[in-house]
């Protein structure tokens, strides 16, 4: 059942202290994401490009675009001025392990400036299986993976192609390899210690009753929490899911689809779809008050 994740003294403490993960820390602890990771390596029929990554964030933000080094100094400046904060996240705008460089500098920047701070990526899963060791040593205690499906012929309906070690695979065999990369990386990732939450977009006639099978599987595999969210496809946004019509889910299709997979996984429902350059308590956002223009420039 849904309560029978047991977790170590350790991984308890990690998701009490985690605003998104624990609904009594929302309130209690802060969150801010660092906007250092353009590129990405596959083309979701739900992702606007010029927006951030719909991994966590609303399609129609535009986030600020900084370098590891502007990062490391807006976390310190954010650091002083909220005290609450507790988890500081690598999210887009598009994603993190399309970014090796620019997330792994980030990583190792706040490590060793703010060795208290939890730190969290969260990811297509694509470069997840080669990326775990890196991962861990730097300390990363939580990953958010996003999982849509685990059939390549509901993928393929998702997915427009997947870029992987040079080459561009389309359909069902770009969708394949997506799923085999995103399996394995989060069995590796709970093999380490590593707590694993899985966020799924709602995609009503594509996925929306398959994703029972995928809290099943992510529930077998290990992962802590599902996060499933809503489809964002209104023609505005500019996606090819907004282009082809493809509706959005009504709540009612939401509650249901959560509720049935909730007989499997823990859900999370108080996710706020935050932007990829996020700071303050879940629910705010207060990113304008720590633009880089502001920020001392030795913080
Ligand atoms: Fe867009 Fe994120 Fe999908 Fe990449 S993983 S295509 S940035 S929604
Ligand atoms: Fe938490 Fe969701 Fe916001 Fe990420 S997008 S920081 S999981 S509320």
């Amino acid at each position: 059942s849904a309560s029978s994740t047991q977790f170590t003294r350790a991984q308890a403490d990690k998701v009490a202290q985690h605003p998104c993960y624990s609904p009594g820390a929302h309130h209690r602890y802060a969150r801010m994401h660092l906007a250092v990771a353009p590129a990405c390596n596959v083309q979701c029929n739900y992702c606007n490009r010029k927006f951030d990554c719909a991994n966590e964030s609303r399609p129609g933000v535009v986030s600020e675009l900084i370098s590891p080094q502007e990062a490391i100094r807006k976390a310190k400046a954010v650091a002083a001025a909220i005290p609450q904060l507790s988890v500081i996240g690598i999210a887009g705008p598009g994603d993190p392990l399309a970014n090796l460089g620019r997330t792994f500098n980030t990583l190792e920047g706040l490590r060793s400036q703010l060795p208290d701070v939890k730190l969290c990526v969260s990811t297509n899963g694509l470069m997840l299986p080669q990326s775990v060791d890196q991962l861990v040593e730097l300390g990363v205690d939580h990953v958010t993976v996003t999982l849509n499906a685990i059939d390549a012929r509901v993928s393929e309906q998702i997915y427009a192609w997947v870029d992987y070690d040079g080459e561009r695979y389309y359909g069902k065999e770009g969708a394949q390899l997506l799923i085999d990369q995103q399996l394995e990386g989060i069995s590796k990732l709970i093999e380490r210690g590593v707590l694993v939450k899985i966020n799924s977009v709602l995609i009503p006639g594509i996925n929306d009753v398959h994703l029972l099978e995928v809290s099943e599987a992510v529930r077998q595999a290990g992962a802590f929490l599902h996060n499933i969210m809503p489809l964002i496809s209104k023609p505005e946004h500019g996606t090819h899911f907004g282009l082809t019509g493809q509706r959005e889910p009504l709540d009612y299709e939401l509650a249901q689809i959560r509720e049935l997979c909730g007989a499997h996984m823990p859900q999370m429902a108080h996710c706020q779809q935050c932007r990829a350059d996020a700071v303050g308590m879940l629910g705010e956002d207060r990113s304008q008050e720590f633009n880089l223009e502001q920020l001392p420039e030795h913080a």
